[in-house]
Order: structure tokens, then C-alpha cells, then sequence
């Protein structure tokens, strides 16, 4: 069989401990047989981070922004535990997507695969729900105090030219509780063209909620930057794929999407965001089944698996065991990258080849063989049996080919 071509690579950023293996395994059985793979390959594994002073973490975020296209395993972030067990560390490396996403000033969007045998809680969802949290600024970036007198609190802003800018926040009448948050125009800017770049590329609507009603400010703020890239950059295109751009207020919002089949895209402020994509995430089922896909705002994308590097399987691997870790959101991780780089590229081929290895895994589950996470979330009468890894793979590949 003929191989599928590729004309530009994509950027490769291996990962730590049982994805690595996996990672290994999906190119082994599933892409290397069917397509001429290029790629710029860059070890983020724990030691070569060390061995390279984190500097191959800077290089491959650069080269996602060069080549505009990347795929990463899950790395380790090390802690305190970590560095007794990785003695030869000669730091705490910082986490890699700290570092990737702020090279790629990028937003994180986090989508569900889904597939009919294991229903949502929330009955009427069909199609996913991907949210889209903004990572920078408000209560996670704020300065707090707690008083003990009665008094008044104002919040001043001291301009480089020397302007001052003072407003009252409150006068009380004894002890009391402070907060002071801020945001960045240019955040919030590379946040919604990020998101935009996204609901196109995924041909899928976008909401975006706040509470501007309240903070008519603050809120207000993130509303009219919204509104102002949507009109000046992207109506038109979002016209031409017959997709919307929808504002409408955050507990509005909460109340819809319970009550929609999914199959959009939800941008959310940062605190909005870290709670609904818990609920949304637990919704769905599994943690192993999440994808995530850093976006920058100039459309570059990295692909990834939302979970970790599934230590504790790793240990029984190196026992010898045969582990049943569930390969799904690295096999997407995979085909979304491959993909949009036939996207890019305009190659057809492999646009049809990442949705047929999507098609195929699908397929295997559908026909009742997964690995052994996914058996407790089945509907009740659905035939499935679990198997390892490494079989669940041969079968993705037998329905591949
Ligand atoms: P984790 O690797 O996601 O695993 C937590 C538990 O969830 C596993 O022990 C396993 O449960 C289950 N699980 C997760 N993914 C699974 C899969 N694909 N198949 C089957 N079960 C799966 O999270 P963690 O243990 O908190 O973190 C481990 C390491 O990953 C840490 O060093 C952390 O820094 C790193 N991490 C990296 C990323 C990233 O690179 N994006 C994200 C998160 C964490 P059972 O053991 O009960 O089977
Ligand atoms: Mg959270």
C-alpha cells in the first residue's frame, strides 16, 4: 500500500513515564504503517528537560509556532516527590504547558469523546461540549486582605506618565474582607481570537458568558472585546461556515447548555471556566477520554491528552505487567494534529486519515473491546470486555487497515 505523503512536519513532543510507552506504540501500529510520517521530534521527557535545562521545552514551542502544528505527550510536572525520585533532577522544572502555553500565548480548549454506549449524565447531549477557560488574570492573579476596623477601602491606579486614577470601593462598619483582580486588555484579546480561530477550525458555534449585567465594568469589558474581533476579523467567515458568535449571560448560559445537544464551543472567563469544565468533564464520564488543543491566537495548535502520564500503570509496567491504560485521548491527540496539518497543507489524504483513525478507534469501542476504565460507564445490556492496551491497539489497527 501506497504511504500518505506529507510536505511539511509536524512538531512531536514526546512525554514521561505510561504515555510515553503508549506514544510509542500508537505511531508503531497506528500511523507509521499508513502514512510517510514527518515530524521535528523534541524529548520532553522529564530527563532530557533536565539534561537540557528545560531549554527543549522553549525549542519545541517554538517550533510549534513555526511550523504551526504540534502534537505532545503528558509530561511529568515535578514536585517535591518527584525530585526524591528523580534524584539526578537540578531543579523543579517547571510545568511544560506553563511554558508552552505562554510562548504560545495560547488558550486551552478541552472537548469529550463521546460515543453511544456510555450515555452523558445529562441525557440529552449528544455531541460535545468544548470548553474554553481563560488562563490568565481575575481572582487567580488578585491581592487580598482581610481589615479589622471600620473605614474605607479605594482602589488607585498610578499611571508611568504620572496620572492617578482613585475610585471608593466601600466604607464599612467593621471587620471586613478585600480583593483587588485585574485583567489585560491584550490577554483578553488573544483569548477571544483564540477562540474564534478554534469555532472555525471545528466548524462549531461559540458562546461566550459573563455576568455584564453585575460587573458592567469589569465583565463589560470582556464583552466588547469580544464583539469588536468577532465584527472586525471574523463574521464573515463564521457567515460562510453558517456558524454563530452568541453572547448571552453566564447563568443563561448554564441553564442552555443543560438544556442543548451540545456540539459548540463555550468560552468562559477563568473562574467560570475551571468550574464548568470540571462539571462538564464529570458530565461526560471519563478523564481518559478528554482531549485538550492549545490554541494561539494566530491559529497554531497543540494537541494533547487532558490526563496525565498515568503513573501508577506505569509501575506495573515496569513490572512486567501487561497494563490496561486507555489510549483514546493520545490517539486524538494524534489525528487532530495530522489533521490540521492536511488541513494546512491541503492535503486530503491525511485529513481522511485522522478522521478514519478517529472512525476506527471509535469503532473498536463501539464494538464492545476497551480497555478496562471504560467497562464500569457502559449503559446496562452493552456487551463489553476488557482488554490491555496493547490489544486494544492490534484491534484499532485490524479496522484501520
Ligand atoms: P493522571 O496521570 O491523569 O492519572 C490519574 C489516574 O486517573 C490514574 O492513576 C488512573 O486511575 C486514571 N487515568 C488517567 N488517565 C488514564 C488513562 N488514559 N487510562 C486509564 N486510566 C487513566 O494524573 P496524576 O496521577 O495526577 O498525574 C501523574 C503525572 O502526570 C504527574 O507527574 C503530573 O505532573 C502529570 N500530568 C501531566 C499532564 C500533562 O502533561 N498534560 C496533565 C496532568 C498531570 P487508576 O490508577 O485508578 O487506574
Ligand atoms: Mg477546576
Amino acid at each position: 500500500m501506497e504511504k500518505i505523503k506529507m510536505t511539511t512536519p509536524l512538531v512531536e513532543m514526546d512525554g514521561d513515564e505510561m504515555t510515553r510507552v503508549l506514544w510509542g506504540m500508537i505511531k508503531e501500529k497506528l500511523i507509521l504503517p499508513f502514512v510517510d510520517l514527518k515530524t521535528e521530534y523534541y524529548d520532553l521527557g522529564l530527563l532530557n528537560r533536565n539534561a537540557t535545562k528545560d531549554q527543549v521545552t522553549v525549542d519545541a514551542a517554538n517550533a510549534a509556532r513555526r511550523l504551526g502544528v504540534a502534537v505532545k505527550c503528558a509530561t511529568i510536572t515535578p514536585n517535591r516527590q518527584r525530585m526524591e525520585e528523580y534524584p539526578e533532577l537540578t531543579e523543579m522544572w517547571k510545568s511544560p504547558n506553563g511554558t508552552i502555553r505562554a510562548i504560545l500565548d495560547g488558550t486551552a480548549f478541552r472537548a469529550p469523546i463521546i460515543l453511544p454506549a456510555i450515555r452523558p449524565v445529562v441525557k440529552n447531549w449528544e455531541k460535545p461540549i468544548t470548553i474554553a477557560r481563560h488562563a490568565y488574570g481575575d481572582m487567580y492573579k488578585a491581592a487580598d486582605m482581610t481589615t479589622e476596623e471600620p473605614g474605607t477601602a479605594v482602589l488607585t491606579f498610578k499611571g508611568e506618565s504620572g496620572a492617578e486614577r482613585t475610585l471608593t470601593v466601600q466604607t464599612v462598619d467593621g471587620p471586613a474582607v478585600w480583593q483587588g483582580q485585574h485583567n489585560k486588555e491584550s490577554s483578553i484579546r488573544a483569548f477571544a481570537r483564540s477562540c474564534f480561530q478554534y469555532a472555525l477550525s471545528q466548524k462549531q458555534d461559540l458562546w461566550f458568558s459573563a455576568k455584564d449585567t453585575i460587573a458592567k465594568v469589569y465583565d463589560g469589558e470582556f464583552k466588547r472585546i469580544f464583539e469588536e474581533e468577532y465584527e472586525t476579523s471574523y463574521q464573515a467567515e463564521f457567515k460562510k461556515l453558517g456558524i454563530t458568535y452568541f453572547y448571552t449571560l453566564i447563568d443563561d448560559a448554564v441553564a442552555r447548555c443543560l438544556r442543548s445537544k451540545g456540539g459548540f464551543i463555550w468560552a468562559l472567563k477563568n473562574y467560570d471556566g475551571d468550574v464548568m469544565s470540571d462539571m462538564v468533564a464529570a458530565a461526560f464520564g471519563s478523564l481518559a477520554m478528554m482531549t485538550s488543543v492549545l490554541v494561539s491566537p494566530d491559529g497554531t495548535m497543540e494537541f494533547e491528552a487532558s490526563h496525565g502520564t498515568v503513573t501508577r500503570h506505569y509501575y506495573r509496567y515496569l513490572k512486567g505487567e501487561r497494563t490496561s491504560t486507555n489510549p483514546m485521548a493520545t490517539i486524538f491527540a494524534w489525528s487532530g494534529a495530522l489533521k490540521r496539518r492536511g488541513e494546512l497543507d491541503g492535503l486530503e489524504n491525511l485529513v481522511r486519515f485522522g478522521e478514519r483513525l478517529e472512525a476506527a478507534s471509535l469503532q473498536t469501542l463501539e464494538e464492545g473491546v476497551m480497555t478496562k476504565d471504560l467497562l464500569p460507564l457502559v449503559e446496562p445490556g452493552f456487551q463489553a470486555r476488557g482488554v490491555d492496551s496493547e490489544e486494544f491497539l492490534d484491534a484499532v489497527a485490524a479496522r484501520l487497515a
